[in-house]
Protein backbone atom coordinates (compact mmCIF):
# COMPACT_ATOMS: atom_id res chain seq x y z
CA UNK A 1 0.00 0.00 0.00
CA UNK A 2 1.01 3.16 -1.00
CA UNK A 3 1.74 6.01 2.02
CA UNK A 4 1.64 9.77 2.26
CA UNK A 5 2.27 12.21 4.74
CA UNK A 6 -1.12 14.05 3.76
CA UNK A 7 -3.69 12.79 1.74
CA UNK A 8 -5.61 15.14 0.39
CA UNK A 9 -9.62 14.59 -1.13
CA UNK A 10 -10.93 17.26 -3.60
CA UNK A 11 -8.67 18.65 -6.68
CA UNK A 12 -11.26 21.38 -6.77
CA UNK A 13 -9.89 25.43 -5.76
CA UNK A 14 -9.49 24.27 -1.46
CA UNK A 15 -8.27 20.84 -1.96
CA UNK A 16 -5.46 21.96 -4.49
CA UNK A 17 -4.74 25.41 -2.83
CA UNK A 18 -4.46 23.71 0.59
CA UNK A 19 -2.34 20.50 -0.49
CA UNK A 20 0.04 23.45 -2.74
CA UNK A 21 0.52 25.02 1.03
CA UNK A 22 0.53 21.81 2.92
CA UNK A 23 3.82 21.18 0.07
CA UNK A 24 5.12 24.72 0.51
CA UNK A 25 4.77 24.28 4.19
CA UNK A 26 7.38 21.16 4.04
CA UNK A 27 4.07 18.56 4.83
CA UNK A 28 6.39 15.54 2.95
CA UNK A 29 4.83 13.76 0.47
CA UNK A 30 1.37 15.01 -0.38
CA UNK A 31 -1.45 13.42 -2.49
CA UNK A 32 -4.79 14.82 -3.88
CA UNK A 33 -7.53 12.64 -5.37
CA UNK A 34 -10.18 13.91 -7.66
CA UNK A 35 -13.39 12.42 -8.39
CA UNK A 36 -14.78 13.67 -11.57
CA UNK A 37 -18.59 13.85 -11.96
CA UNK A 38 -19.95 16.98 -13.41
CA UNK A 39 -22.15 18.38 -10.89
CA UNK A 40 -19.62 18.25 -8.41
CA UNK A 41 -17.51 20.96 -9.98
CA UNK A 42 -17.94 24.71 -8.50
CA UNK A 43 -14.35 25.08 -9.29
CA UNK A 44 -14.52 25.05 -13.08
CA UNK A 45 -18.23 26.59 -12.56
CA UNK A 46 -17.76 29.69 -10.62
CA UNK A 47 -17.65 33.45 -11.51
CA UNK A 48 -14.65 34.41 -10.83
CA UNK A 49 -14.97 37.30 -8.14
CA UNK A 50 -12.16 37.69 -5.84
CA UNK A 51 -14.57 39.72 -3.59
CA UNK A 52 -15.02 40.63 -0.31
CA UNK A 53 -17.73 43.33 -0.37
CA UNK A 54 -21.11 42.62 1.59
CA UNK A 55 -19.66 39.18 3.13
CA UNK A 56 -19.77 38.91 6.89
CA UNK A 57 -22.58 41.35 7.69
CA UNK A 58 -23.82 38.72 10.53
CA UNK A 59 -20.10 37.71 11.21
CA UNK A 60 -17.03 40.06 11.85
CA UNK A 61 -14.49 37.02 12.15
CA UNK A 62 -15.86 36.37 8.06
CA UNK A 63 -15.87 39.92 7.16
CA UNK A 64 -12.28 40.00 8.17
CA UNK A 65 -11.38 36.80 7.03
CA UNK A 66 -12.45 37.56 3.68
CA UNK A 67 -10.34 40.94 4.01
CA UNK A 68 -7.21 38.96 4.57
CA UNK A 69 -8.10 36.85 1.63
CA UNK A 70 -8.65 39.82 -0.78
CA UNK A 71 -5.55 41.76 1.11
CA UNK A 72 -3.40 38.76 -0.09
CA UNK A 73 -4.75 37.98 -3.82
CA UNK A 74 -2.51 40.26 -5.49
CA UNK A 75 1.12 38.76 -4.14
CA UNK A 76 -0.97 35.13 -4.29
CA UNK A 77 -1.62 35.38 -8.09
CA UNK A 78 1.85 37.21 -9.12
CA UNK A 79 3.83 33.97 -7.12
CA UNK A 80 1.13 31.88 -8.46
CA UNK A 81 2.21 33.25 -12.33
CA UNK A 82 6.00 33.40 -11.67
CA UNK A 83 6.12 29.81 -10.41
CA UNK A 84 3.69 28.38 -12.83
CA UNK A 85 3.70 31.06 -16.41
CA UNK A 86 0.34 30.84 -15.87
CA UNK A 87 -1.57 33.68 -17.11
CA UNK A 88 -4.63 34.53 -14.02
CA UNK A 89 -6.42 37.26 -16.16
CA UNK A 90 -6.76 39.01 -12.68
CA UNK A 91 -7.46 42.39 -12.56
CA UNK A 92 -7.79 44.65 -9.17
CA UNK A 93 -10.24 46.76 -10.68
CA UNK A 94 -12.83 46.99 -7.80
CA UNK A 95 -16.18 45.41 -7.32
CA UNK A 96 -19.72 46.86 -7.70
CA UNK A 97 -23.75 46.15 -7.37
CA UNK A 98 -26.36 48.56 -8.80
CA UNK A 99 -29.12 49.83 -7.27
CA UNK A 100 -31.94 49.74 -9.49
CA UNK A 101 -34.06 52.76 -7.76
CA UNK A 102 -33.89 54.98 -4.40
CA UNK A 103 -35.17 51.90 -1.94
CA UNK A 104 -32.12 49.82 -3.14
CA UNK A 105 -29.92 52.41 -3.05
CA UNK A 106 -31.16 53.50 0.65
CA UNK A 107 -30.76 49.61 1.32
CA UNK A 108 -27.10 49.64 -0.16
CA UNK A 109 -26.03 52.70 1.95
CA UNK A 110 -27.71 51.23 4.96
CA UNK A 111 -25.63 48.07 4.53
CA UNK A 112 -22.28 49.64 4.15
CA UNK A 113 -22.87 51.03 7.50
CA UNK A 114 -23.60 48.28 9.23
CA UNK A 115 -20.74 46.49 7.98
CA UNK A 116 -18.21 49.31 8.77
CA UNK A 117 -19.78 49.25 12.37
CA UNK A 118 -18.87 45.55 12.34
CA UNK A 119 -15.45 46.19 10.94
CA UNK A 120 -15.01 48.50 13.44
CA UNK A 121 -15.68 45.42 16.29
CA UNK A 122 -12.49 44.31 14.97
CA UNK A 123 -9.96 47.13 14.12
CA UNK A 124 -11.04 46.68 10.58
CA UNK A 125 -12.13 49.39 7.96
CA UNK A 126 -14.47 48.54 4.65
CA UNK A 127 -13.72 50.80 1.96
CA UNK A 128 -17.10 50.54 0.33
CA UNK A 129 -18.98 53.46 -0.88
CA UNK A 130 -22.14 54.69 -2.98
CA UNK A 131 -21.91 56.31 -6.21
CA UNK A 132 -24.27 58.66 -7.53
CA UNK A 133 -25.48 57.21 -10.97
CA UNK A 134 -23.68 60.14 -12.55
CA UNK A 135 -20.05 59.51 -10.56
CA UNK A 136 -20.27 56.14 -11.40
CA UNK A 137 -21.24 56.80 -14.96
CA UNK A 138 -17.63 58.97 -15.36
CA UNK A 139 -15.63 55.30 -13.81
CA UNK A 140 -17.05 53.16 -17.04
CA UNK A 141 -16.91 55.82 -19.75
CA UNK A 142 -17.17 53.00 -22.36
CA UNK A 143 -20.98 51.33 -21.62
CA UNK A 144 -23.85 53.10 -20.86
CA UNK A 145 -25.59 52.38 -17.07
CA UNK A 146 -29.48 51.91 -17.87
CA UNK A 147 -31.38 54.42 -17.11
CA UNK A 148 -33.30 52.35 -13.98
CA UNK A 149 -29.84 52.55 -12.37
CA UNK A 150 -29.82 55.22 -9.52
CA UNK A 151 -26.72 54.58 -7.99
CA UNK A 152 -23.92 51.94 -7.37
CA UNK A 153 -21.83 50.22 -4.33
CA UNK A 154 -18.63 50.08 -4.70
CA UNK A 155 -14.90 49.19 -3.51
CA UNK A 156 -11.38 49.74 -5.55
CA UNK A 157 -9.66 47.07 -3.25
CA UNK A 158 -11.25 43.74 -4.99
CA UNK A 159 -11.07 42.43 -8.44
CA UNK A 160 -11.99 39.41 -10.69
CA UNK A 161 -9.80 36.35 -12.33
CA UNK A 162 -10.21 33.47 -14.09
CA UNK A 163 -11.02 30.63 -12.81
CA UNK A 164 -10.40 27.59 -14.95
CA UNK A 165 -6.58 29.50 -14.95
CA UNK A 166 -6.43 29.70 -11.54
CA UNK A 167 -7.09 25.86 -10.78
CA UNK A 168 -4.61 25.12 -13.55
CA UNK A 169 -2.18 27.07 -12.18
CA UNK A 170 -2.22 25.97 -8.51
CA UNK A 171 -2.51 22.11 -9.68
CA UNK A 172 0.62 22.82 -11.94
CA UNK A 173 2.54 24.72 -8.89
CA UNK A 174 1.29 21.63 -6.85
CA UNK A 175 3.00 19.50 -9.00
CA UNK A 176 6.19 21.72 -9.67
CA UNK A 177 6.88 21.08 -5.82
CA UNK A 178 6.23 17.36 -5.23
CA UNK A 179 2.65 17.17 -5.04
CA UNK A 180 0.85 14.04 -7.01
CA UNK A 181 -2.94 15.09 -8.50
CA UNK A 182 -4.83 11.85 -8.83
CA UNK A 183 -7.45 12.83 -11.09
CA UNK A 184 -10.47 10.42 -11.49
CA UNK A 185 -9.70 8.57 -8.46
CA UNK A 186 -12.58 8.41 -5.95
CA UNK A 187 -12.55 7.75 -2.46
CA UNK A 188 -15.10 4.67 -1.20
CA UNK A 189 -13.88 4.89 2.40
CA UNK A 190 -11.95 6.63 5.50
CA UNK A 191 -10.55 4.01 7.54
CA UNK A 192 -8.61 5.25 10.75
CA UNK A 193 -6.19 2.84 11.79
CA UNK A 194 -4.09 2.07 15.02
CA UNK A 195 -1.92 4.64 16.29
CA UNK A 196 -3.66 7.63 13.88
CA UNK A 197 -2.67 6.00 10.54
CA UNK A 198 -5.52 6.49 8.26
CA UNK A 199 -6.75 4.33 5.07
CA UNK A 200 -8.15 5.84 2.23
CA UNK A 201 -9.69 3.48 0.08
CA UNK A 202 -10.55 4.69 -3.56
CA UNK A 203 -11.35 3.39 -7.08
CA UNK A 204 -7.76 2.78 -7.99
CA UNK A 205 -6.42 0.96 -4.69
CA UNK A 206 -5.69 1.80 -1.22
CA UNK A 207 -3.61 4.45 0.31
CA UNK A 208 -2.46 5.41 3.86
CA UNK A 209 -1.52 8.42 5.26
CA UNK A 210 -0.86 10.38 8.77
CA UNK A 211 -3.10 13.59 8.27
CA UNK A 212 -5.96 13.51 6.02
CA UNK A 213 -8.21 16.97 4.54
CA UNK A 214 -11.81 16.40 2.96
CA UNK A 215 -11.89 18.59 0.80
CA UNK A 216 -14.87 17.34 -1.63
CA UNK A 217 -17.45 19.45 -1.78
CA UNK A 218 -20.76 17.82 -1.73
CA UNK A 219 -19.08 14.36 -2.07
CA UNK A 220 -17.91 15.11 1.71
CA UNK A 221 -21.41 14.17 3.79
CA UNK A 222 -21.08 10.34 2.28
CA UNK A 223 -17.72 10.25 2.81
CA UNK A 224 -17.63 11.22 6.81
CA UNK A 225 -20.85 9.28 7.73
CA UNK A 226 -19.43 6.18 8.56
CA UNK A 227 -17.20 7.60 11.06
CA UNK A 228 -20.34 9.82 12.64
CA UNK A 229 -19.50 13.13 11.39
CA UNK A 230 -22.15 15.69 10.35
CA UNK A 231 -21.42 18.73 8.40
CA UNK A 232 -24.34 20.85 7.24
CA UNK A 233 -23.67 21.71 3.89
CA UNK A 234 -26.40 22.31 1.29
CA UNK A 235 -26.85 22.53 -2.37
CA UNK A 236 -27.55 25.94 -4.26
CA UNK A 237 -27.86 25.91 -7.74
CA UNK A 238 -26.44 28.97 -10.09
CA UNK A 239 -26.53 29.53 -14.01
CA UNK A 240 -24.16 31.65 -15.44
CA UNK A 241 -24.15 32.56 -19.06
CA UNK A 242 -21.58 33.85 -21.34
CA UNK A 243 -21.80 36.13 -24.72
CA UNK A 244 -19.58 36.30 -27.72
CA UNK A 245 -17.00 38.63 -27.89
CA UNK A 246 -17.11 42.58 -27.61
CA UNK A 247 -15.17 45.47 -27.51
CA UNK A 248 -13.71 45.61 -24.57
CA UNK A 249 -15.87 48.29 -22.58
CA UNK A 250 -16.28 46.83 -19.01
CA UNK A 251 -12.72 46.66 -16.83
CA UNK A 252 -15.05 46.58 -13.48
CA UNK A 253 -16.57 43.57 -12.44
CA UNK A 254 -20.42 43.77 -10.84
CA UNK A 255 -21.74 41.24 -8.93
CA UNK A 256 -24.17 39.94 -11.84
CA UNK A 257 -22.33 41.12 -14.61
CA UNK A 258 -18.57 40.24 -15.90
CA UNK A 259 -16.46 41.31 -18.91
CA UNK A 260 -13.63 39.31 -19.30
CA UNK A 261 -10.22 40.52 -20.93
CA UNK A 262 -11.02 38.74 -24.07
CA UNK A 263 -14.53 40.73 -24.60
CA UNK A 264 -16.57 38.10 -23.27
CA UNK A 265 -19.54 38.88 -21.14
CA UNK A 266 -20.04 36.63 -17.64
CA UNK A 267 -23.85 36.88 -16.02
CA UNK A 268 -25.27 35.17 -13.18
CA UNK A 269 -26.54 35.21 -10.23
CA UNK A 270 -29.50 32.94 -9.79
CA UNK A 271 -29.82 31.16 -6.64
CA UNK A 272 -32.18 28.11 -6.82
CA UNK A 273 -32.86 25.44 -4.29
CA UNK A 274 -32.46 21.97 -6.92
CA UNK A 275 -30.34 19.82 -5.21
CA UNK A 276 -27.05 18.67 -7.01
CA UNK A 277 -28.94 19.19 -10.71
CA UNK A 278 -26.39 21.43 -12.61
CA UNK A 279 -28.67 21.94 -15.50
CA UNK A 280 -29.59 25.08 -16.75
CA UNK A 281 -33.54 26.51 -17.20
CA UNK A 282 -34.89 29.25 -19.96
CA UNK A 283 -36.55 30.72 -17.28
CA UNK A 284 -33.37 31.67 -15.05
CA UNK A 285 -31.60 32.78 -18.39
CA UNK A 286 -33.64 35.30 -18.99
CA UNK A 287 -34.59 36.44 -15.86
CA UNK A 288 -31.13 36.78 -15.40
CA UNK A 289 -30.46 38.21 -18.77
CA UNK A 290 -32.93 41.20 -17.91
CA UNK A 291 -31.36 41.73 -15.06
CA UNK A 292 -28.22 42.00 -16.83
CA UNK A 293 -29.52 44.23 -19.59
CA UNK A 294 -31.46 46.58 -17.34
CA UNK A 295 -27.83 47.71 -16.28
CA UNK A 296 -26.15 47.62 -19.51
CA UNK A 297 -28.80 48.15 -22.57
CA UNK A 298 -26.04 47.40 -24.65
CA UNK A 299 -25.92 43.67 -23.79
CA UNK A 300 -29.04 43.09 -25.70
CA UNK A 301 -27.03 43.35 -29.28
CA UNK A 302 -25.23 40.20 -28.07
CA UNK A 303 -25.15 36.91 -28.70
CA UNK A 304 -25.22 34.50 -25.85
CA UNK A 305 -22.99 31.08 -26.83
CA UNK A 306 -22.50 29.45 -23.73
CA UNK A 307 -24.46 28.34 -20.37
CA UNK A 308 -23.60 26.26 -17.55
CA UNK A 309 -25.44 25.48 -13.75
CA UNK A 310 -22.99 25.08 -11.33
CA UNK A 311 -23.66 23.93 -7.53
CA UNK A 312 -22.83 26.20 -4.66
CA UNK A 313 -21.53 24.71 -1.11
CA UNK A 314 -23.29 26.34 1.41
CA UNK A 315 -22.84 26.43 5.19
CA UNK A 316 -25.95 27.59 7.29
CA UNK A 317 -24.39 30.82 8.27
CA UNK A 318 -22.70 31.60 4.99
CA UNK A 319 -19.47 31.49 6.28
CA UNK A 320 -16.63 28.45 5.47
CA UNK A 321 -16.54 25.61 7.83
CA UNK A 322 -12.68 24.69 8.72
CA UNK A 323 -12.81 21.60 11.26
CA UNK A 324 -10.81 18.79 12.61
CA UNK A 325 -12.73 16.17 13.61
CA UNK A 326 -13.37 15.66 17.61
CA UNK A 327 -12.32 12.00 17.39
CA UNK A 328 -9.73 12.01 14.62
CA UNK A 329 -7.53 15.34 14.87
CA UNK A 330 -5.94 14.41 12.07
CA UNK A 331 -8.71 14.43 9.55
CA UNK A 332 -9.72 17.86 9.13
CA UNK A 333 -12.55 19.20 6.97
CA UNK A 334 -12.67 22.13 4.74
CA UNK A 335 -16.43 23.41 2.97
CA UNK A 336 -17.20 26.34 1.60
CA UNK A 337 -18.52 28.49 -0.45
CA UNK A 338 -16.41 32.11 -2.25
CA UNK A 339 -13.34 29.19 -2.12
CA UNK A 340 -12.34 31.49 -5.01
CA UNK A 341 -12.11 34.68 -3.18
CA UNK A 342 -10.50 32.58 -0.32
CA UNK A 343 -7.96 30.36 -1.96
CA UNK A 344 -4.71 32.40 -0.14
CA UNK A 345 -5.50 32.14 3.01
CA UNK A 346 -5.62 27.76 2.24
CA UNK A 347 -1.48 28.73 1.88
CA UNK A 348 -1.02 31.46 4.22
CA UNK A 349 -3.13 29.96 7.39
CA UNK A 350 -5.41 26.67 6.78
CA UNK A 351 -2.05 24.50 5.46
CA UNK A 352 -0.11 25.72 8.55
CA UNK A 353 -3.11 24.86 11.07
CA UNK A 354 -3.22 21.67 9.96
CA UNK A 355 0.26 21.36 10.36
CA UNK A 356 -0.37 22.61 13.89
CA UNK A 357 2.80 25.04 13.00
CA UNK A 358 0.86 27.95 13.72
CA UNK A 359 -2.32 28.02 15.79
CA UNK A 360 -4.79 30.57 14.55
CA UNK A 361 -7.59 31.94 16.62
CA UNK A 362 -9.41 32.90 13.47
CA UNK A 363 -9.77 29.45 12.29
CA UNK A 364 -11.79 28.56 15.36
CA UNK A 365 -14.50 30.85 14.48
CA UNK A 366 -14.94 28.40 11.62
CA UNK A 367 -15.28 25.23 13.58
CA UNK A 368 -18.54 22.94 12.63
CA UNK A 369 -19.06 23.31 16.11
CA UNK A 370 -20.39 26.36 16.47
CA UNK A 371 -23.63 24.30 14.44
CA UNK A 372 -24.28 22.58 17.38
CA UNK A 373 -26.64 24.47 19.23
C1 LIG B 1 -22.56 29.61 -9.84
C2 LIG B 1 -21.43 29.81 -8.86
C3 LIG B 1 -20.73 31.00 -8.85
C4 LIG B 1 -19.70 31.18 -7.93
N1 LIG B 1 -18.98 32.34 -7.97
C5 LIG B 1 -17.96 32.52 -7.12
C6 LIG B 1 -17.18 33.69 -7.19
O1 LIG B 1 -17.40 34.55 -8.03
N2 LIG B 1 -16.16 33.83 -6.29
C7 LIG B 1 -15.90 32.88 -5.34
O2 LIG B 1 -15.00 33.09 -4.53
N3 LIG B 1 -16.61 31.75 -5.28
C8 LIG B 1 -17.62 31.54 -6.15
N4 LIG B 1 -18.34 30.39 -6.11
C9 LIG B 1 -18.01 29.40 -5.08
C10 LIG B 1 -16.81 28.57 -5.45
O3 LIG B 1 -16.90 28.14 -6.77
C11 LIG B 1 -16.74 27.36 -4.50
O4 LIG B 1 -16.66 27.84 -3.16
C12 LIG B 1 -15.54 26.50 -4.78
O5 LIG B 1 -15.52 26.05 -6.10
C13 LIG B 1 -15.53 25.30 -3.85
O6 LIG B 1 -14.35 24.62 -4.11
P1 LIG B 1 -14.03 23.26 -3.39
O7 LIG B 1 -12.70 22.85 -3.86
O8 LIG B 1 -14.27 23.41 -1.93
O9 LIG B 1 -15.16 22.27 -3.91
P2 LIG B 1 -15.32 21.59 -5.36
O10 LIG B 1 -14.99 22.52 -6.44
O11 LIG B 1 -16.67 20.95 -5.34
O12 LIG B 1 -14.22 20.48 -5.36
C14 LIG B 1 -14.41 19.28 -4.67
C15 LIG B 1 -13.77 18.20 -5.49
O13 LIG B 1 -13.85 16.98 -4.74
C16 LIG B 1 -14.16 15.95 -5.62
N5 LIG B 1 -14.76 14.83 -4.86
C17 LIG B 1 -15.99 14.73 -4.31
N6 LIG B 1 -16.16 13.54 -3.72
C18 LIG B 1 -15.00 12.87 -3.92
C19 LIG B 1 -14.56 11.56 -3.57
N7 LIG B 1 -15.32 10.69 -2.91
N8 LIG B 1 -13.31 11.17 -3.96
C20 LIG B 1 -12.50 12.02 -4.65
N9 LIG B 1 -12.88 13.27 -5.00
C21 LIG B 1 -14.11 13.68 -4.64
C22 LIG B 1 -15.14 16.59 -6.61
O14 LIG B 1 -15.23 15.86 -7.81
C23 LIG B 1 -14.49 17.95 -6.81
O15 LIG B 1 -13.56 17.95 -7.88
C24 LIG B 1 -19.37 30.16 -7.02
C25 LIG B 1 -20.05 28.94 -7.06
C26 LIG B 1 -21.07 28.77 -7.98
C27 LIG B 1 -21.76 27.43 -8.02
Amino acid sequence: MISADVIVIGGGISGAATALGLVKSGAGKVLVFDEQLPAQRPSRGNFGLTWFMCKGANNPSYARWCRMAIDQWPDFAAELEQETGYDLELEWTGGAIQAFDDEQYQAHAKSIEILKNICAEVDLDYPVQMFSREGFADMIPDIELGRDVTGVMYTDRQGHVNPLKLLAAVRCALQQKGGEYFAAHTVSRIVPEKEGAIRVETTKGNFRCGRLVVAAGHGIPKLLAPLGAKVPIYPQRGQLMVSERYDRVLDIPFLCTRQTPDGTFVIGLSTEDTGLDDSVTMAAMKSQAANAIRLFPILKNLNWVRSWGAIRIMTPDGAPIYTKLTDYPNITVLALHSAVSLAPLNISEIAPWILEQQESSMINHFRNERFNV
